[in-house]
């Protein structure tokens, strides 16, 4: 908590990136994991930031913590009038929006053969919709405005095959070309990438593990072991930078080696 407050008075003193000081950035599933971070980091680099999530509680607790940030939005971005609204609120508040980081996700561990109908459309609807109906959004900002970034949380499983996520990785499959079309169609005024993390220690992992499985997994990475939410934040605060200003439509991995190829 007192960590938190010192680095609410030390707001905009990272600095690496000192053109990113007064961006207005939203963060999607921002009240966890990689997107709390990723809320952290842009706050510590003096961006003005705004938080959606669905999770009305985690939200309160981030506003609570999270020194600096401005604006906590419940909204769940599977949903065209929740997200038109949260937009619509961050009109109000800050006026538009420079930076998206559509980030919102979930993962249900199934096999494939159990997998229902419900839970498929469930993961789609939040994974891609999400990411479309956010994007949307922003972009009509952006383009109006002349320039904006949107980046969007993919992942290693969007890349290649991994067992019991078959709705999960094709959601994010979807993430990585629904980036690279986006990139396309906004260029050369809004650059738009995707990030793909391999294991990273959030909340959403540590839930599926137990210590024997956590340790199993780290073996399997070059690295031997996970990402912390923190090297993901870094990642989106250089793309959102000027520093990045040539890259778009990339799909960039951080995974401590896991899809470089064979050990
Ligand atoms: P997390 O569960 O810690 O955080 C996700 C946040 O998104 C939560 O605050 C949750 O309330 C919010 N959220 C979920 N559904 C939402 C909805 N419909 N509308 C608004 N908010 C919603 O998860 P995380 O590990 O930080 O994951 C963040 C992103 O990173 C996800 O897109 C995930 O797929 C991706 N990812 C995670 C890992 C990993 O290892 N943790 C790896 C690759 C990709």
């Amino acid at each position: 908590m007192y960590a938190n407050f010192l680095k609410g008075l030390f707001r905009g003193v990272i600095d690496v990136y000192p053109d990113l000081k007064g961006k207005r950035v939203v963060v999607t599933g921002g009240a966890s994991g990689i997107g709390f971070a990723t809320a952290e980091r842009f706050i510590l680099e003096g961006c003005r930031v705004a938080v959606f999530d669905r999770d009305e509680e985690a939200l309160e607790h981030t506003k609570r913590t999270l020194s600096g940030l401005e604006l906590g939005i419940k909204a769940d971005v599977s949903s065209e009038a929740e997200v038109e609204r949260a937009f619509a609120v961050l009109d109000q508040a800050f006026g538009g929006v420079d930076i998206l980081i559509s980030n919102a996700g979930i993962s249900v561990r199934n096999k494939f053969i159990n997998i229902g109908a419900s839970q498929w459309d469930k993961v789609l609807s939040v994974n891609l919709k999400g990411m479309f109906l956010c994007s949307r959004e922003a972009a009509k900002r952006m383009l109006d405005q002349g320039k904006g970034v949107i980046l969007m949380t993919a992942s290693t499983n969007g890349m290649e095959g991994h067992p019991l996520y078959a709705d999960y990785n094709a959601s994010k499959a979807g993430v990585i070309l629904l980036t690279k079309t986006l990139a396309l169609e906004f260029a050369p005024i809004i650059r738009v990438n995707s990030v793909s993390p391999g294991y990273v220690l959030t909340p959403m992992q540590k839930a599926e593990y137990t210590p024997e499985m956590l340790e199993e997994v780290n073996k399997k990475i070059p690295f031997k072991r996970h990402a912390q939410p923190e090297e993901v934040a870094a990642l989106f605060a250089f793309l959102a930078s000027s520093e990045a200003s040539y890259i778009t439509g990339a799909n960039i991995p951080i995974d401590g080696g896991e899809t470089a190829g064979l050990v």
